[in-house]
């Protein structure tokens, strides 16, 4: 038995060992994939409503991985949080999301969206140089501070309410406006609408995923909706996927909108030519 178990330690340990170097491995490769050029930027329309217009969009990064194709953040974001490879990447998709819809108001200011959303991990509100890289960004592009949104999770938001206070005043100080991304998954949703300055709540999809005859439901998302219009906020609900979900969330009062339904993550070339087009689907 002993024997056996030495064995089956063996076997662990050499899985471990294997575990290891694959982690290096994507380590190494994620850490080279900004210099590379292998990340891309997708954007994901946040619709008007009743009608349906595009008014902003969201930037959402994808990792061509030579190895093995196209990847979801889902895939990567972690790796790139716990080894701080984050950084280099939220850099590079404020800068690219800037450059991109920067060029795409000039090219149609007609059709073009008035804003685009950043997402920034948790250890981008630490970095001291946050604002300077954001009005670097601005500057260099061109783009209207008032253009630029940059989402942040409550967990994000509650680490330290008084720096993030500070950093968030500094930032709107630019004229960039703040969202809560993923609001209603957090702890102390109303703590920080009382201590953060913020301007726009994105409502979590998972409180629309069965809203659909769920009364509770649309009753709780239409309370978070009216308290945000009370407050001044713009609000954003996230995740719908089907035409009664729509069609429910414009009968309690929803302004805003992102979804599948609505339009997928796509990159810039393919929304350009679908929304100049017309042919919305
Ligand atoms: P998020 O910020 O909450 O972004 C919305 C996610 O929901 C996106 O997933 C989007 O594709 C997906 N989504 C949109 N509409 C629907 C829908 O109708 N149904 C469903 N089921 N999903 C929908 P994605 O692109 O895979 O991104 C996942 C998460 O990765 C994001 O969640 C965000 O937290 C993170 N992320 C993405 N890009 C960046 C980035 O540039 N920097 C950082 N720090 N995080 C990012
Ligand atoms: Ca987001
Ligand atoms: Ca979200
Ligand atoms: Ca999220």
């Amino acid at each position: 038995a002993k024997a056996r178990g030495k064995g089956c330690f063996q076997i662990f340990e050499n899985r471990m060992h294997e575990l290891l170097l694959d982690k290096l491995d994507a380590e190494g490769r994620l850490r080279d994939a900004v210099h590379r050029g292998e990340l891309r930027l997708h954007l994901q329309p946040v619709v008007a409503l009743p009608g349906r217009a595009v008014g902003g969009v969201e930037a959402l990064v994808r990792w061509q991985d030579p190895e093995r194709g196209l990847q979801q953040p889902g895939a990567f974001i972690p790796l790139a949080e716990e080894t701080g490879l984050i950084a280099e990447i939220d850099r590079w998709v404020l800068f690219e999301a800037c450059m991109t819809v920067r060029r795409w108001q000039e090219l149609d200011p007609a059709a073009a969206p008035a804003w685009v959303s950043v997402n920034l991990s948790a250890v981008e509100l630490e970095v001291p140089d946050l604002t300077d890289r954001v009005a670097y960004a601005l500057s260099t592009t061109g783009l209207s501070p008032q253009c630029l949104v940059l989402e942040l999770t409550e967990t994000v938001l509650m680490r330290d309410v008084a720096v993030t206070s500070a950093r968030l005043e500094e930032l709107r100080e630019l004229g960039v406006k703040i969202a809560i991304d993923d609001f209603g998954t957090g702890y102390s949703s109303l703590g920080y609408l009382r201590d953060i300055p913020v301007d726009v709540l994105k409502v979590d999809r998972s409180f629309i995923t069965d809203i659909v005859g769920n009364p509770r439901q649309q009753e709780l998302v239409s309370a978070v909706i009216q308290l945000g219009h009370t407050l001044g906020l713009k609000v954003v609900v996230e995740g719908i996927e089907t035409e009664d979900q729509l069609t429910l969330l414009t009968a309690i009062g929803c302004r805003y909108a992102q979804g599948y339904y609505l339009g997928r993550p796509e990159p810039v070339a393919a929304l350009i030519e679908r929304t100049t087009t017309g042919s919305e689907t």
